[in-house]
C-alpha cells in the first residue's frame, strides 16, 4: 500500500491516532467478549473493546463543536477519531473523538473563558453605545429647543430620542455629526408634529395617497413649527 492509497471505505487517514468505530451491527470484544460494543478498535481483523485496547480511560465528545474538539485533542496526549459506517454514502464518516476526560475539562474551561471574553466585550460595547446615544440624544434635543424654542421639552426630546435611535441603529454613528445640521433636525421635528399634531397617521389608515394626505395637513404642521419657532417654550 503506498501513501496515496486511501484506507479503506475512505476512513479518516491514520495520523489521526487509534481509529474508534462505533459498530452498525452488533459486535463483542474478541479479547474479553464483552458487548455489544459501543466503540471497537479493530486489532489484526478483530474488534476489541476500548478497554482491551486500552482507551477505556477515554471519553466521547461527540463532532459538533469545532473549537472545543480542536482544543480537547489538543490537551489530549492520547485521543482517537470515532467515526461509524454511512451505509447509503457508502463510507466512514467521522462522529466525534475520544479524549482523556481531564483534557476535556480543560478544553471547556478555555472555550468558557472565551465565551466569558466575548460576552464581556458586548457589555463593554453596549454601554459605550448607550452612553454615545445619550450624548447624541441631549444634543439634539438641545438643537431642537434652540431652532424651536416654542417646542414643550418633552416633544423635543421624544424627537430627540427617535432620531438617536435611527442615527445609533440605521444610518450609523457617522451620521450623527450631519443629523444635527439645521435641515435635519427642522426635518425630524416636522415629520414628529405631522404625526402627531395632525390627522397624518388615520389618512395614510384610510388609504389616502401620501403625497395627497401631506397636502391636507400642511397648513396645520406650518403653523405649529411657526408658532414654536417663536413662541417661549413650555
Ligand atoms: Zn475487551
Amino acid at each position: 500500500m503506498t501513501a496515496a492509497t486511501p484506507p479503506p471505505h475512505d476512513g479518516p487517514p491514520p495520523h489521526d491516532g487509534p481509529l474508534v468505530v462505533q459498530p452498525l451491527k452488533r459486535r463483542h470484544c474478541a479479547e474479553c467478549r464483552c458487548g455489544p460494543l459501543p466503540f471497537l478498535v479493530m486489532e489484526e481483523g478483530a474488534p476489541r473493546c476500548l478497554d482491551c485496547a486500552d482507551l477505556g480511560h477515554l471519553v466521547f465528545l461527540p463532532r459538533g463543536v469545532t473549537a472545543l474538539t480542536r482544543r480537547a485533542r489538543a490537551e489530549s496526549g492520547l485521543s482517537a477519531v470515532v467515526v461509524r459506517f454511512h451505509r447509503r454514502r457508502g463510507r466512514y464518516e467521522r462522529q466525534g473523538v475520544l479524549v482523556e476526560e481531564a483534557a476535556l475539562a480543560r478544553a471547556e474551561e478555555r472555550c468558557l473563558a472565551d465565551a466569558e471574553a466575548r460576552r464581556r466585550r458586548r457589555e463593554r460595547d453596549a454601554r459605550r453605545r448607550a452612553a454615545e446615544d445619550v450624548r447624541f440624544t441631549a444634543a439634539f434635543a438641545a438643537e431642537i429647543r434652540r431652532l424651536f424654542p416654542g417646542c414643550p421639552a418633552t416633544r423635543a426630546e421624544a424627537v430627540a430620542a427617535h432620531a438617536s435611535v435611527r442615527g445609533s441603529g440605521r444610518v450609523g454613528r457617522s451620521a450623527a455629526g450631519r443629523a444635527l445640521s439645521e435641515a435635519a433636525v427642522a426635518s425630524a421635528v416636522r415629520a414628529a408634529v405631522r404625526h402627531v399634531d395632525t390627522p397624518y397617521d388615520r389618512l395614510l389608515m384610510e388609504g389616502v395617497p401620501r403625497h395627497e394626505a401631506r397636502r391636507r395637513v400642511r397648513a396645520a404642521v406650518d403653523a405649529t413649527l411657526r408658532e414654536w419657532r417663536t413662541a417661549n417654550g413650555a
